[in-house]
């Protein structure tokens, strides 16, 4: 076999493209390989027509490496001049339209950047970083405009900042058994971030709707009352959210009794904020003895850590009934306690009561919204935060948008 046949057959190449020469060039660390083309009559890309070739355009895409060196080909390709469609480059089998990159190079490339930072991704591939983004945001792009409009049942919605300042995208994820996808992602995280979600829905999507998991955030409530049929008993205030607002009265419990305490010369609550956030099952090993002393002692940051113990169980009622009963034990308990904080949360889960029962017909559980958060988290310091909005979003869908990304083949 000749090198020529070798990499039409890698390539592989058909009628009326064919392999012309192959250049090994040492300096370079690269390989060139010219394609050209038996005498054909030319299709316009648009509209398929049959026409003569007009003019011609020498253009080089990069293919997968051939050992160590860069594998380059190259191709005078064809220009058709359509009634319609006007002056068009014919298509290339090896590449999409406009792309610099072979399929199986963008498809290799979208492989690497999936699993790791763009920067480490560059380096592997000897890409450069304008290179290695381009072929990521035409991914996103193909990817989201392969999409169908499908009954989504289970969604959550979730606000999210960038990393640095206040500066936040709404994002919704349709929460399925064998994962979870972001749908959606607005600016900002008001009504109108939301709004456009639900606005971007047929009828019949919007009716499917069955379940949707948001934070007591007043702007989402309304706009998911305002768009979906029978939203007041879909809403689901998601059990992460709440145990993160008692989380935070631990905190503060434990840190206006530490400056009181240690005013008064006692150290006892020193370097002790991780583990009263811990649940009870998690403490870890090295810390269980200390923490199981320090909670014996009659704290205030022991009875809020209780609380909030207690308030993690809630969820493993086995009903709504039961589940009513075990809030209103829970409840008189938080707002008998004198702690301020604690008792703030407790106000706001029994005026939103309503909305934290459907857990128990619904059943969305915690899993799929604390995920989705960790995997956004994991972006943010993989890209070491985000300085465009529009970059965030793009990462966001490349990730975690389960989108068919790679080019046709
Ligand atoms: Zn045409």
């Amino acid at each position: 076999m000749t090198d020529f046949q070798l990499y039409q057959q890698i390539l592989g190449l058909e009628e009326p493209w064919v392999v012309e020469s192959v250049a090994l060039k040492p300096q370079e660390q690269e390989i060139e390989v010219r394609v050209g083309f038996t005498d054909t009559l030319w299709g316009c890309p648009l509209c398929q027509k049959r026409m003569h070739v007009h003019d011609y355009e020498e253009r080089r895409w990069r293919h997968l490496d051939s050992c160590q060196f860069k594998t380059i080909i190259v191709s005078r390709v064809p220009l058709v001049r359509c009634e319609e469609h006007g002056s068009q480059t014919v298509a290339v089998p090896w590449a999409e339209k406009y792309s610099r990159f072979s399929r199986l190079m963008e498809r290799l490339a979208i492989d690497v950047m999936l699993e790791c930072s763009i920067s480490g991704a560059c380096a592997i591939l000897r890409l450069s970083w304008d290179e290695a983004d381009g072929i990521k945001q035409r991914a996103v792009k193909r990817g989201l405009a392969r999409k169908t409009p499908e009954v989504m049942a289970r969604l959550c919605v979730d606000e999210k900042g960038m990393g640095h300042g206040q500066n936040y995208l709404t994002i919704v994820a349709q929460v399925r058994e064998d994962q979870t996808t972001v749908e959606y992602v607005g600016e900002d995280r008001q009504q109108e971030s939301l709004d456009g979600f639900w606005e971007s829905l047929t009828a019949e999507q919007l009716a499917g709707v069955e379940a949707v998991a948001m934070d007591m955030w007043e702007p989402y409530v309304q706009s998911t009352l305002s768009h979906v049929p029978g939203a007041a008993s879909k809403i689901v205030h998601d059990p992460f959210h709440l145990v993160q607002y008692m989380n935070e009265a631990v905190n503060e419990v434990r840190k206006s009794e530490h400056r009181r305490l240690q005013a008064q010369g006692d150290d006892i609550l020193k370097s002790t904020r991780q583990l009263w956030l811990y649940g009870m099952e998690n403490v870890p090993a090295q810390h269980a003895q200390r923490f199981d002393e320090i909670k014996e002692i009659n704290l205030q940051t022991s009875r809020a850590w209780m609380l909030k113990e207690v308030f993690r169980s809630f969820w493993l009622c086995p009903g709504i009934k039961a589940a009513e009963r075990y809030f209103e034990k829970w409840y008189g308990w938080a707002i008998r306690s004198r702690l301020d904080p604690v008792k703030k949360v407790a106000r706001m889960c029994k005026a939103h009561l309503g909305n934290i029962l459907t857990f128990f017909v619904h059943r969305l559980t915690n899993g799929p919204i604390e995920g989705l958060n960790n995997k956004i988290q994991g972006l943010i310091k993989k890209a070491f935060g985000y300085r465009s909005k529009e970059r965030f979003k793009a990462d966001i869908f490349f990730h975690l948008g389960g989108l068919d990304l790679y080019p046709a083949q």
